[in-house]
Parts: structure tokens; sequence; C-alpha cells
């Protein structure tokens, strides 16, 4: 029997924990996350317009209206639609592409040359938007919570300078800041497992996500840090687990209508 002290202390954090427990959307997986979702809102919000004030928006008419185009497809069918989505294609050749949390998506230039075409492009954005609607940042920064205590769930915010790094590394932003933190082996496949389902129903062929990763793998550097350029799992797994999660993602391509195949090419 513990002493009283302990089990008073002991049940409101067991209470916290199964109240805390939340159902992620397509792979019905249990997570804890100790983040309020305003909370988690506010902080894609910010982080939104931190990593886009400084940078330039591309010129390009063509490019924008396709990118838009397909990162508006993948947000319709997601599982959280009525966010306020908000969609920007940075002219930078660095090779990335993330959701922030609250549906704030941001594309760079360099990404385009191995998307090769809207599907291409599809399979990443619907990677990066399972990471944001299975709240993979809010997840990391509930495990950080109990690991450290580092960050105060009353205080989070990025206006605060000792947590702002660790909060950005936590959203899956953190590379810019040299702070790059990858998602677990398992964040990392539930968002491929999601994002193949979420391109499938925006009319995509599921198929070309194996090809863009096939396209990716061939002609990355060793000093890439881009989020979804993180070795685990490594191209090989990750490939060989696509392959195998392509029939159900080919079933919800056939139910989708309009089916738009490949797309248009970027180049
Ligand atoms: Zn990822």
């Amino acid at each position: 029997m513990w002493p009283n002290k302990i089990r008073l202390a002991v049940i409101p954090l067991s209470l916290l924990l199964v109240l805390s427990c939340v159902t992620t959307p397509v792979t019905n997986r249990e997570a804890l996350i100790l983040i309020p979702y305003e909370q988690e809102l506010s902080l894609g919000k910010q982080a939104f317009k931190e990593l886009t004030e400084k940078e330039k928006e591309s010129a390009d008419p063509r490019l924008n209206e396709l990118v838009r185009k397909v990162a508006r497809r993948i947000a319709a069918v997601s599982d959280m639609p009525d966010l306020e989505w908000e969609f920007k294609l940075i002219d930078s050749p660095v090779q990335n592409a993330f959701c922030a949390p609250g549906g704030k998506v941001v594309v760079y230039t360099g990404i385009l040359p191995p998307a090769a075409n809207e599907a291409g492009l599809a399979a990443i954005l619907g990677h990066e938007v399972a990471h944001a609607i299975a709240r993979h940042g809010a997840q990391r920064m509930s495990q950080q919570l109990i690991l450290t205590g580092i960050l105060a769930t009353a205080a989070i915010s990025l206006e605060n300078d000792k947590d702002h790094d660790l909060i950005m590394a936590t959203l899956g932003l953190g590379a810019t800041y040299g702070a790059a933190l990858p998602f677990s082996r398992m964040n990392e496949s539930e968002a491929d497992e999601i994002g193949l389902v979420y391109m499938a129903r925006a009319g995509y062929d599921p198929n070309e996500a194996v090809n863009f990763w096939k396209r990716f793998a061939a002609q990355k550097g060793p000093d890439q840090t881009a989020e979804f350029l993180s070795t685990h799992p490594s191209d090989e797994t990750r490939i060989k687990d696509l392959q195998k999660l392509i029939p159900n993602a080919i079933k919800e391509y056939d139910k989708s209508m309009p089916q738009y195949g490949l797309g248009e090419s970027f180049r």
C-alpha cells in the first residue's frame, strides 16, 4: 500500500492519462496527447507565420495553381476538411514540404522536380497532412512533457525563447533550426499509411507514391535534412511497406470520382 501522499499524486496523473487518449483517423491507433487542441492550433499558426514570413513566395502562376490544386484536394478528403487551410509555395531549392498543425501547408519549389507530377506531390502532401491530422507533433510534445517537464502546458509558446527550438523540433519543423528531431519510425509509417489513403481518395494513382520514393531515394544527397528524408524507416523498408499498402489504397482510388491518374507534369 502506498503512503497517502504518493497515492494522491498518482491518481490525478493516471486520470489525466486516461482522459488524454485520442484515436487517430484511418489507422484507429490510440495516442497520448496532453496538449490542448486549441494550443496546438495556435502553435501551428505561429510556426507557419515564422517559417514563411522571411521566405520568397514563388511568382510562377502555373506552379502555384498546380500546387494549390493538389493541396486543396488532399485537404478536402482529409479527416479535418474544415480547418482553416493555408497553402504557400516558397521559391527555394530546399527539397521539403510540411504541414503545421491547423492545416498550414508549405511546399518548397525544390521538391517539385522529384515529385515530377501532381500524383507525386499528392504522395508528399498526403504524408505531411497525415502527420498534422494524426497530431504527431502534439504526441511528441506530450512525450517531452513527460520525459523532461521542460514545457509547462499552460505556457507553451514559440515566443518563449527557452522552448522555441524544442517546440519547432517536436512539430517536425526543427530542421530549419539545426535541431532536427526526426519523427519516430511508428509516426513515419503511420503518416505513410494515412497519406496513401488521402492521395487515393483525392483521385491520384497511389502507385505513384512508390515511384516518387524510388526517384527521391535515387537522387537525394547525404546532407539533406528535410523531415521526410529521415533515415527511418530506411528507403528500402519504406518502399516495401508502401507496396504492401497499395492494394487497400487502390480500393479507395477505385471509389474516387473523378480520377486524375498522375495529373499534370511539373516539368
Ligand atoms: Zn514524415
